[in-house]
């Protein structure tokens, strides 16, 4: 797929992004990235003087890394340029990892259903908007995450998407065929992206975390599914 690549390390595969200095490193396989010590060895590996991780409540914090020593409660993270040589990570398992990749910043946000009817991406787009005059041309990428093809839903979930999210943002993620009724998360944060003036650099990986059988999918494992890492950093020059 454009942008990744696949890439060894401690043993494993896991899919690299690299752009512009920008670095989206994604775990492959069952090893399940909640454990610290797996966290550890990886931020060790990539030279990283720290990792900060964001532990996950589905809703809409976004916390700027530079002042958390090893988690945040929150759903998304921003990364300084002055924050060197550290990382910033969300865990996921079917969710949609995006960064943001702004001449300063780094966003990462974990963007599934519930955390996209409580307005995480809103909140992020919000945040860089505060920052910066011109967001237009910031780089935007999905991580791999469970696609159309395998997101089967019911009308409780859409109907919860409606009491939040612009009509045309459902709309553009929900579509019903001869199998039902599935949605779409990239398609829907396009929407939000495309709406708020921006996504006009956006790169997808092109994979379905439940289909390719290559990442952990809650909707494929059920639970005591591993927990995948979505990482991000700049590269240190
Ligand atoms: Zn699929």
């Amino acid at each position: 797929m454009a942008g990744w690549e696949r890439v060894t390390l401690l043993g494993a595969d896991f899919l690299l992004m690299r752009e512009g200095g920008v670095s989206f490193l994604h775990s492959m396989g069952e090893r399940d990235y909640r454990e610290h010590l797996e966290r550890e060895r990886l931020r060790k590996a990539l030279g990283l003087s720290c990792l900060v991780k964001a532990r996950q409540v589905h809703g809409d914090m976004v916390l700027e890394a530079g002042g958390i020593k090893g988690e945040g409660e929150a759903d998304g993270l921003l990364l300084s340029l002055q924050d060197r040589e550290m990382g910033i990570a969300v865990l996921t398992a079917d969710c949609l990892p995006l960064l943001m990749a702004a001449p300063q910043h780094l966003l990462l946000l974990h963007v599934g259903w519930r955390g996209l009817a409580r307005g995480i991406v809103h909140k992020g787009i919000e945040m860089m908007k505060g920052l910066y005059s011109d967001v237009e041309n910031f780089k935007i990428y999905f991580g791999p995450y469970i696609k159309r093809c395998c997101y089967r839903v019911g009308w409780d979930m859409i109907g919860e998407l409606r009491r939040s999210l612009p009509p045309e943002v459902v709309e553009a993620g929900m579509k019903r065929d001869w199998r039902g009724l599935s949605f779409s998360l990239g398609d829907a944060i396009s929407k939000i992206l495309e709406l708020e003036g921006m996504g006009f650099s956006l790169k997808d990986s092109g994979f379905c975390t439940c289909c390719s059988g290559l990442f952990p999918s809650y909707r494929r494992e059920g639970e005591g599914t591993p927990r995948m890492i979505n990482l991000a950093w700049r590269e240190i020059w």
